[in-house]
């Protein structure tokens, strides 16, 4: 009998699973379900891009349709509601279809962390989806013009990001693009507008080199961007953020960087985790189930020191494929996954605006020019490994 295989999450991690069995799997040899809540798959990577207005929003989604052949892969529109892996093996959806397997993957990324901070999911907007990034981009938009035609409210210019990480960072980089755009359009002074980046710990960019780090801060200073390091955010409330001094900082607009964590779907599945994540075993299956993966930001991969790898694309792409592969081999061969995962750090991007970046490849630095064209290089690539030329053609940056 066909193994029925369900993948729950079309991001980098189950689609890249999805397509690669689709590929090589053959119509006869499994039954095939990929289980997504919207019915596109979404440039990550680039949603900050679209948070500040500066690629819009269809430039990051690419139609499922466009990628999974129906003749291979049943794909199901619809949002996990939970996952029963220890009574009934089965997996509840919002339009009332419950599915079952023999194979389970499980891919469904991750969500803000508030970190218990007062008001943060009430008062604040977050880099998570492109529905949540048109929200931010139109919300600036507004806020120029509110300034420019009913009253000029400092805090409507007050641009406030939460974090410090490669989010924020990045945002800040793509923010500071956009605001002289608006500036001009609105016919408002630049000097007008003010935007500040509040962060915890005492420096940006945990886990870059401190040239990097350096180099970041002081071309976003120079783009206008205020720095307020070792300071933690207190509360958030509809007219700002309050320090952990007691400071308030007025803005209509704050932007929340500062984690992620897990999928809440795991909270439905009563098993134990940390932060709706779960350390894996060496084969990327949940402990003691045999028959359920778990990638992307939801699972955990410790390095030889330790310490969790940071949640990534570039990670949940590598597991995708290991997935696929065992998936393969077990279907072919009745192999059981005899090989562990093992992650291959290729180096890490960030973008700092237009033509401007940081990063590091092996032991070598790049900044400038050459890491914004490497990112593009990065993100080029990912496009034309799940939708070929005519993907990359309508979605890439040339
Ligand atoms: C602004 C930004 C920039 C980034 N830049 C980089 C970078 O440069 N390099 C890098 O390596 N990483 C980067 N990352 C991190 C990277 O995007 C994530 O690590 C990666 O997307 C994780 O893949 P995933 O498959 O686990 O989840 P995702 O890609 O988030 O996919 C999860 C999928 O599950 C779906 N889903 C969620 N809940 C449900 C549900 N209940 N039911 C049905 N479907 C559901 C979602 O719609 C989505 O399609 C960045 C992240 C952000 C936010």
């Amino acid at each position: 009998m066909k193994p029925k295989i369900i993948i729950l999450g079309a991001g980098y991690g189950g689609l890249t699973t999805s397509l690669i069995l689709q590929k090589e799997l053959h119509s006869d040899e499994a039954d095939i379900t990929l289980v997504n809540k919207h019915s596109y798959h979404y440039i990550t990577t680039h949603l900050h891009q679209s948070a500040a207005g500066t690629k819009s929003t269809d430039r990051i989604k690419i139609d499922l349709g466009e990628l999974i052949n129906p003749k291979k892969i049943s794909f199901i529109k619809a949002e996990v509601k939970k996952v029963d892996i220890k009574t009934n093996q089965e997996v509840y959806l919002n339009n009332g279809q419950i599915l079952d397997y023999d194979l389970l993957i499980i891919a469904l990324g991750s969500e803000i962390e508030t970190y218990g901070i007062e008001g943060l999911k009430e008062n604040t907007f977050s880099i998570r989806s492109v529905n949540t990034v048109q929200l931010i981009k139109e919300h600036i938009d507004y806020m120029f013009a509110k300034y420019k035609a009913k009253e000029a409210k400092p805090e409507y210019l007050t641009f406030v990001v939460g974090g410090a990480g490669f989010t924020g960072i990045e945002l800040l980089g793509e923010l500071t693009d956009r605001i002289p755009v608006l500036c001009k359009k609105f016919n408002i002074n630049p000097k007008s507008v003010r935007v500040i980046n509040i962060e915890a710990s005492a420096n940006a960019l945990p886990g870059f080199d401190t040239q990097l780090v350096d180099y970041a801060v002081k071309l976003l200073e120079k783009k206008g961007v205020v720095f307020i390091n070792n300071t933690p955010i207190k509360e958030c409330t509809e007219n700002g953020v309050v320090l952990a001094n007691g400071e308030l900082i007025k803005s209509k607009t704050v932007i929340w960087t500062g984690g992620i964590r897990g999928n809440k779907i795991m909270e439905t599945m009563g098993i134990d985790h940390h932060c709706s994540r779960v350390k894996v075993d060496e084969f990327l299956r949940i402990p003691s189930f045999e028959n359920i993966f778990m990638i992307g930001d939801m699972s955990i991969i410790m390095n030889k020191n330790g310490q969790p790898y940071p949640p990534t694309a570039q990670m949940a792409v590598q597991q995708g494929k290991y997935t696929a592969d065992k998936i393969i081999s077990y279907i072919r061969n009745g192999e059981r996954y005899q090989t562990p995962f093992t992650f291959l750090n290729k180096g890490v991007v960030a973008s700092l605006g237009k033509g401007e970046g940081i990063g590091k490849i092996g032991h070598k630095q790049v900044t400038g020019y050459r890491a914004s064209f490497l990112k593009q290089l990065i993100d080029n690539h990912y496009l034309y490994s799940i939708g070929g030329l005519p993907v990359l053609f309508k979605k890439g940056s040339m």
